[in-house]
């Protein structure tokens, strides 16, 4: 592949536009890179595929390993693609630096889906913090959307913190369960499920039949209140393996989107997702250029120790490294 620095980001970004797929893979690994040149193409690019953004249904998946969701996702991505859409697969695993490569967003779990024209999948960035994941996958986000991707689905593991950063950055957040009793035996986070617009009980068929049905039961009546602005939260169930009850998640999902489309729902939190991702850019580049600063890296050690031992108070110690950094205040 050639390196994306080679390609003038006006021309990449016409051929992303044009659905030129490689184009499209060569894009995201320009905003995948932490060259500082390559960011400055990065910025460029970006800034000239804004203005074709913002027209996808942007949704988010999560759920323990082995509830099905790379099953789910080929399922649903082939009867979206059906319908006549384009679907982008994307994913957030910061877990995904340890091992060197992501388990997320592999093609080899989505044979089917990955075969087809219409459907882009795109395995998680590696990243140093899940705030460099989460910026490069939303930047994969519109770059997909510039690219005529209208369904857009963002896959997390549902095991840490990486469930809000995705929840932050799509309209609905969906959460698959398994068939089986409450959160704790499922091995869900505490305040996850809060976090779902919709809640899908994956693995309906066979000898779990009635047990799905028990747990949409449980899960109807312990969400009974839980509501996002206008929407309740519906809990469904499905068969990824079967194909079955997957039209019915993507209808509840046309609902929600007509809902949070007409009482502006939608468009507020698309504009609240992009303040807090402008506030998280801020704070992510101070901390690295603070980090990076001599003075500050000279003293940081020292400080750092110095306040763990009890020898100095955090406040002064902050407060020394801060005017450093500044330049305008005394060394402690
Ligand atoms: P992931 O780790 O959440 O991506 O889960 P996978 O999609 O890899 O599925 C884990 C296992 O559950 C696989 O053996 C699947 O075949 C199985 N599975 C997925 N969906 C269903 C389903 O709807 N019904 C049944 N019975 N098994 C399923």
């Amino acid at each position: 592949m050639p390196d994306p620095i080679d390609t003038n980001p006006q021309a990449l970004a016409e051929a992303v536009r044009a659905g030129d797929r490689r184009a499209l893979a060569r894009a995201i690994t320009l905003i995948e890179s932490t060259r500082a040149d390559h960011r400055a193409s990065a910025d460029a690019l970006l800034a000239a595929l804004l203005p074709h953004t913002g027209q996808s249904v942007r949704l988010g998946i999560s759920g323990v390993p082995g509830v099905g969701k790379s099953t789910f996702i080929e399922a649903f991505g082939l009867h979206v693609i059906g319908l006549g859409h384009k679907v982008a697969v994307l994913a957030v695993d910061p877990s995904s630096q340890r091992t060197g490569g992501s388990i997320l967003g592999d093609k080899t779990r989505m044979v089917d889906l990955s075969r087809e024209a219409n459907a882009f999948i795109r395995p998680s960035p590696a990243g140093a913090t899940l705030g460099g994941v989460a910026r490069r996958t939303r930047e994969a986000m519109l770059i997909c959307e510039a690219a005529g991707f209208d369904v857009i689905l963002v896959e997390t593991v549902g095991v840490g913190q990486s469930e809000t950063a995705v929840a932050d950055m799509v309209d609905l957040f969906m959460l698959l369960l398994l068939p089986a009793g409450g959160d704790e035996l499922q091995g869900i986070k505490k305040g996850i499920v809060e976090l779902a617009d919709l809640v899908v009980v994956n693995k309906a068929d066979g000898d779990l039949t009635a047990t799905a049905r028990h747990t949409v039961a449980d899960y109807r009546h312990a969400l009974m209140l839980l509501r996002h602005g206008d929407w309740r939260v519906p809990v469904l169930s499905c068969s990824a393996v079967h194909k079955i009850g997957v039209d019915e998640v993507w209808a509840t999902i046309g609902a929600h989107r007509e809902l949070t489309e007409a009482n502006g729902q939608r468009d507020r939190r698309r504009a609240e997702q992009a303040r807090a991702w402008l506030w998280s850019e801020i704070r992510e580049t101070l901390i690295d250029r603070f980090r990076a600063h001599p003075a500050v890296r000279a003293d940081l050690a020292r400080l750092e120790d110095a306040v763990t031992q009890g020898a100095v108070i955090p406040t002064t110690a902050a407060r020394a490294l801060l005017g450093q950094f500044l330049g305008d205040a005394p060394p402690v």
